[in-house]
């Protein structure tokens, strides 16, 4: 069959769906996107969902890949390290690798929406169906049901893709029918978002070219910066307990926010308000037994795979789904059902690898980053790296910086150079004092 006679219904126009049309687009099809919202640019930002998000090299070399980073490159701001706040506000910055190249980058997720779906209508001339929510899948034609302003209606596809996010309708119909079962591991951690006006002077408050953490142990506040000056901060808290979401209430927030985060209090001009009014975004990790169905059917991004956001991840790998799958494309031919199947076992390991590495960084980062044996470990790490180039990069790197590195080999080696650093750290509180002949042996084995 050739290409344009396909008839492609991409469910979900957000990030992974919106790259994916540009992509299937730039190869020859026609897609259609069918999305729940109303158009991106008569709508304000979706509350409750993260504002900014950190855009780091897999994300990049996905945009890269169907060549639109360079449109995409102004409206990122770079965060070079983490700016930890301590309790005493006393700040100290944990840079994330040691080049000056290895940084992530804070975008806005509406700006990003926006342009990726200005991409793909004015350059690609992809159709979008606006306000058009996926509400199941018909269970004689196994075909999407679509409904807009009450009109509902029964698709005709050849190939549908799920990109509709992490309450996927697809995926939701597809595990009623039994042809998928899902797991959802839910965090009992969620998150509220507040807002750091820009400085009365203008410019920033505070340092933008970082991710400020507050980290409190079994809790932590973060800001990334916006272009406009402002951040947002995010608060990531238990949902239940002693210290939680539930024990918290608007009336109790300035004192808890004086007592634990002295530094943030000035920032956070309308506290009160935006935690009474504010949503509380619950956190969790689906893993799915399979995103394929009937050889018509793929699953992608947060509806294949969703993560916590502790690493940053979870846009970068649904923009690296999507590049994984062009690559598959160009390898059968335009193929799409060898090219499903591949994908599936490429991705797989992969995605799994970074589920649990999302889940490991919530701990980094909301109590071992106050540890100074975690900066001394980082700082062996950063030394190792800088001897011995070739044979060990810090997994933190190896993820956010070394997209030809996949998920599951970071982790993979992440837990042979934890044995190691351990190993090399054990008698030494300098750098200077450590063994590095041991090193280039335990290096060399990893
Ligand atoms: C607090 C927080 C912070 C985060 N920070 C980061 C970060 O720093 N870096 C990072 O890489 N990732 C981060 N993420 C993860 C990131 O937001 C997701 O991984 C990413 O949005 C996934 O893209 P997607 O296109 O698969 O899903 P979405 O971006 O969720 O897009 C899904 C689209 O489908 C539409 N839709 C939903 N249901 C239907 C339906 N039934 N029919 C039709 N359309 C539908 C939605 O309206 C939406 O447009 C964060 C997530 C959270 C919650």
């Amino acid at each position: 069959m050739r290409p344009e006679r396909l008839e492609i219904a991409v469910i979900g126009g957000g990030l992974a769906g919106s790259l994916l049309a540009i992509t299937l687009a730039q190869r020859g099809f026609r897609p259609i996107v069918f999305e729940r919202r109303a158009r991106y640019d008569a709508t304000e930002p979706e509350r409750g969902r993260s504002i900014n998000l950190a855009l780091a090299a897999r994300g990049i070399a996905a945009l890269d890949r169907c060549g639109i980073y360079a449109e995409i490159e102004p409206l990122v701001i770079s965060m070079r390290g983490r700016m930890i706040h301590e309790h005493d506000s006393t700040l100290k910055l944990l840079r994330y690798g040691q080049r000056d190249s290895e940084q992530i980058f804070s975008i806005s997720r509406t700006a990003l929406n926006r342009k990726l779906y200005e991409i793909a209508t004015r350059r690609h001339g992809v159709e979008y169906q606006f306000d058009s929510p996926c509400i199941g899948i018909d269970a004689g034609s196994e075909q999407p049901i679509i409904e807009t302003h009450g009109r509902v209606r029964t698709l005709d596809a050849d190939i549908v893709f799920a990109v509709d996010g992490a309450g996927s309708a697809i995926r939701g119909a597809l595990e009623e029918f039994g042809a998928l079962a899902v797991s959802d591991e839910r965090l009992g951690h969620g998150y509220k978002e507040l807002a750091i006006a820009p400085a009365p002077s203008g410019g920033y408050a505070i340092d933008p070219h970082a991710l400020h953490i507050w980290p409190r142990g079994n809790y932590m506040l973060i800001a990334l910066p916006n272009t406009d000056g402002s951040f947002t901060a995010t608060l990531f808290l238990p949902l239940d307990g002693r210290t939680s979401f539930a024990s918290i209430g608007a009336d109790d927030v300035s004192a808890f926010f004086c007592e634990q985060f002295p530094d943030a209090v000035g920032l956070l001009g309308s506290l009160e308000e935006e935690y009474a009014d504010n949503p509380t975004g619950l956190l969790g990790t689906i893993r799915c037994s399979t995103w394929t169905f009937d050889n018509r059917y793929l699953l992608l991004g947060d509806a294949a795979h969703a993560i916590v956001p502790f690493h940053g991840q979870g846009m970068n790998a649904a923009f690296e789904d999507v590049a994984t799958l062009d690559e598959l494309l160009d390898a059968h031919g335009d193929d799409f059902q060898p090219a499903f199947e591949a994908f599936e076992r490429s991705r797989r390991a992969d995605v799994l690898a970074i589920a649990d590495m999302a889940l490991e960084n919530y701990a980094e980062m909301r109590q071992r980053v106050r540890d100074p044996d975690f900066a001394f470990r980082q700082q062996v790490a950063f030394e190792l790296e800088r001897r011995f180039p070739d044979r060990f990069i810090p997994r933190y790197s190896m993820v956010m910086f070394h997209p030809e590195i996949s998920y599951a080999e970071a982790r993979r080696r992440g837990f042979e150079q934890d044995r190691t650093l351990s190993k090399l750290c054990a008698n030494a509180s300098r750098v200077m004092d450590v063994d590095f002949e041991l090193a280039e042996r335990l290096v060399g084995a990893a």
